[in-house]
């Protein structure tokens, strides 16, 4: 069964290349059945692809005045990506994705989705070389993603990877990297909120598999967790990108359902 809903979509408010009416559109054009916008959450120190709190005020009352005018034909959800250190307050969204998109060392922001290079020379800069100590940070930050932004969905767990395509910058069967994502899950476990299967660095080009790795989601099913699949969408074209491969993905791991947001909450589909 194809999967029509999606709740991870970025649009011209942040980075997204379409305006949410033109993504609505498309939506209702592919049979979706529910939409979530998840626009970035401004954070003080990048503004380069962040609602400013001014634009999210604008977002929040378009989105929800198109939930009123397409009411019938499609739901529509107005969220937030919630990074982990944004200063956006939380509470007025219908759901909030919590999202590492930095490292914090040294007083520096190191942004870890953004080049290869930018990671290459933060690990030489602040890590002695080590990219290993770079990457234990980061699940270390991760770890706390749910406590810190009050999540209802773990966006991208393993974005650290985004240029890790073939291994290129480490291995991630390496001791340090499984222990410091299998530290992060057993904090983020307990929770009981899913982890996103996003298959946004695919749609782009980056990546051959969507986000978290096999590996991770098989020990995200053994550990008792539950999935969400989202196309991390920042462009109409893009809405179900990956679906059907994240859904085979979620199945060869064991999962039989994954979570959806509903006017009532997380509620969970079968696959
Ligand atoms: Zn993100
Ligand atoms: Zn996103």
């Amino acid at each position: 069964m194809s999967i029509k809903k999606n709740f991870h979509t970025h649009t011209t408010y942040c980075d997204g290349k379409n305006t949410p009416e033109e993504t609505v559109k498309a939506a209702i054009a592919l049979g979706f059945t529910a939409l979530g916008f998840s626009g970035h959450a401004h954070t003080p120190f990048d503004l380069s692809y962040a609602m400013s709190h001014a634009a999210a005020d604008k977002y929040y009352a378009e989105i929800n005045a198109l939930k009123a005018e397409y009411c019938g034909r499609i739901e529509l959800y107005c969220g937030i990506e919630q990074d982990y250190y944004s200063d956006e307050p939380v509470t007025r969204w219908d759901y909030v994705i919590g999202s590492v998109h930095y490292v914090l060392k040294n007083g520096e922001y190191i942004p870890v989705d953004e080049t290869a290079q930018i990671l290459k020379d933060a690990a030489i800069k602040h890590y002695g070389g080590d990219i290993y100590k770079l990457v234990e940070d980061y699940f270390a930050t991760v770890a706390d993603v749910v406590g810190k932004t009050n999540a209802d969905i773990i966006g991208h767990f393993d974005l650290i990877t985004k240029f890790n395509e073939g291994e290129a910058m480490f291995s991630e069967s390496d001791p340090r990297y499984v222990d410091a994502y299998r530290a992060a899950l057993i904090k983020l476990i307990p929770y009981n909120k899913p982890f996103e299967i996003n298959t946004g660095a695919m749609a782009r080009g980056y990546r051959s598999a969507p986000y978290p790795s096999k590996q991770i989601l098989q020990d995200i099913y053994n550990m008792g967790g539950s999935i969400a699949i989202s196309s991390d969408c920042h462009d109409k074209a893009a809405l179900d990108y990956g679906f059907d491969e994240a859904a085979s993905l979620a199945k060869s791991c064991g999962f039989k359902r994954f979570m959806v947001i509903t006017k009532d909450g997380l509620k969970s589909e079968e696959l």
